[in-house]
């Protein structure tokens, strides 16, 4: 039988639940339970039921789990630098310092402080982005898919956009590049074959309605062996002769030229502009390091078309995202800077001494909750960038006597910060690539706490 919810709140008093927690949602957690229970029952007769503290701790833990914030923070341990679902790349300290300043205050968002009337939106970034690529024009949107269908939308819809077969890709999430052409309201005219498509593929697929060439980067994907795709400049040539626009979607187009030999892997902006693209769209927190936009640089005339586009509206950042997005692309503007202080490039930039030594150091600080030792590792720039490409890196691998890797890895991240590692052949692997020296003792400390 189940008891009464009088009776559950007077167990209630005597556990100190009611002190933990507002008399009238703990009441409404306990009918909740009970309704559970008893539907429970009605579905399988002989379910074994919980008795009278043990509802009272199962209302606990619901009202628990529905005050606690929607995102926890996570201690990336995964060797993935840019890491989709635990939120992409980290921001430098300038980029959360602006994006918090702007939070607390008001700022001149839309607000000329020369003449004290209403002015552009953050026209500052705009310039930053001309100066960093190259184009004549820049302008920000809330990520790399926003920025797709927008230049889709705006100038080639209702026309024809041709995009080679080996580029109809899917980037993760169900974004995939046939739909958002769609959606955007345009025709795809696909050409050549998966591994190879020529400049005259797409020469003989132009008709009267044709707008747009669009080449996709990859991404998530590297294509080895018979292949061949049309060159950048081939394809501007091709558009600027029968008067059509080119659009790259390069995905997560780099600023600075990346570090340690993985520059000649992923092109620049500026490469891609310098090499006549129209219009390029990149995202904002893949390896240029940010927070989530989608940036798009191109010609004045294609962006000027974008920005006057209803969509925009939609489609804009708000006045946090284009603070730290401002304060990421102004490192950049020093590439040096850019690898020191952008944590995404940084991490990129490590050598394998200094991933040594400080998985030596884990490992050391380790030793005294479970048994720790350092293991060579492959880490992954992740986010689509630089594909198949593996990075040498080292990690810890942590055992408990008793515990499987899995179950080790469960606890680890039921922690605050919670933990994330990866499991490799049955063992539990911490990644130093994606740790900061300053990361270690809260990892250290979510091990101690996890182990019982
Ligand atoms: C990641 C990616 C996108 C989507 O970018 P978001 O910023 O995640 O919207 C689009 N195209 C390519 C090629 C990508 O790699």
């Amino acid at each position: 039988m189940l008891p009464p919810v009088q009776r559950l709140l007077e167990l209630a008093d005597a556990g100190g639940a009611a002190r933990r927690w507002p008399r009238a949602a703990l009441t409404d957690a306990l009918r909740r339970e009970l309704a559970g229970l008893r539907q429970a029952l009605l579905d399988h007769e002989e379910c074994e039921l919980p008795d009278g503290p043990g509802i009272v701790a199962l209302a606990e833990a619901a009202l628990a789990a529905r005050a606690a914030p929607a995102l926890r923070p996570v201690l990336n341990a995964t060797g993935i630098v840019i890491h989709t679902n635990l939120g992409r790349a980290p921001l430098a300290a300038e980029a959360v310092q602006a994006a918090s300043d702007a939070a607390r205050r008001g700022c001149d968002l839309e607000y000329d402080l020369q003449t004290g009337r209403r002015g552009p939106r953050a026209p500052g970034i705009e310039a930053l982005l001309r100066t960093l690529t190259g184009a004549e024009a820049g302008m920000a949107v809330n990520n790399n898919a926003a920025a797709m269908l927008l230049a889709l939308t705006a100038l080639a819809a209702p026309g024809e956009v041709i995009v080679s077969r080996g580029e109809l890709v899917e980037i993760g999430g169900g974004f995939r590049i046939p739909d958002i052409i769609q959606q955007g309201g345009a025709r795809l005219v696909e050409v050549g074959s998966t591994n190879r498509t020529r400049v005259a593929d797409y020469a003989a697929a132009i008709t009267p309605a044709t707008r747009m060439l669009l080449k996709v980067h990859q991404s998530n994907f590297a294509m080895v062996g018979f292949t061949e795709a049309a060159s950048l400049a081939e394809l501007a040539a091709l558009s600027r002769s029968h008067g059509l626009l080119l659009m790259d979607d390069l995905g997560s187009g780099t600023l600075s030229p990346l570090p340690n030999g993985l520059a000649m892997l992923e092109p620049t902006v500026a490469q891609s502009i310098a090499a006549g693209s129209d219009v390029v769209a990149f995202s904002g927190d893949k390896l240029l390091g940010g927070p989530q936009a989608g940036l798009l640089a191109g010609r004045a005339e294609a962006i000027d078309r974008l920005r006057r586009h209803p969509l925009m509206r939609a489609l804009r950042l708000d006045k946090m995202t284009l603070a730290a997005l401002d304060a990421t692309l102004r490192l950049h503007a020093d590439p040096a800077r850019a690898h020191s202080a952008v944590p995404v490039l940084r991490m990129l930039a490590q050598t394998e001494p200094v991933l040594q030594a400080r998985a030596e150091r884990l490992c050391a600080l380790l030793s005294a909750h479970c048994e720790a030792d350092v293991e060579h590792s492959v880490g992954h720039a992740g986010g689509g960038a630089l594909p198949g490409q593996s990075i040498a890196s080292r990690a810890a691998n942590i055992r408990v006597p008793g515990l499987s890797a899995d179950a080790l890895a469960r606890m680890l991240r039921a922690q605050h910060p919670a933990v994330v590692g990866r499991i490799h052949a049955d063992r539990l692997l911490l990644d130093v690539l994606t740790l900061s020296d300053d990361d270690l003792p809260c990892v250290v400390e979510a091990v101690r706490a996890a182990i019982p």
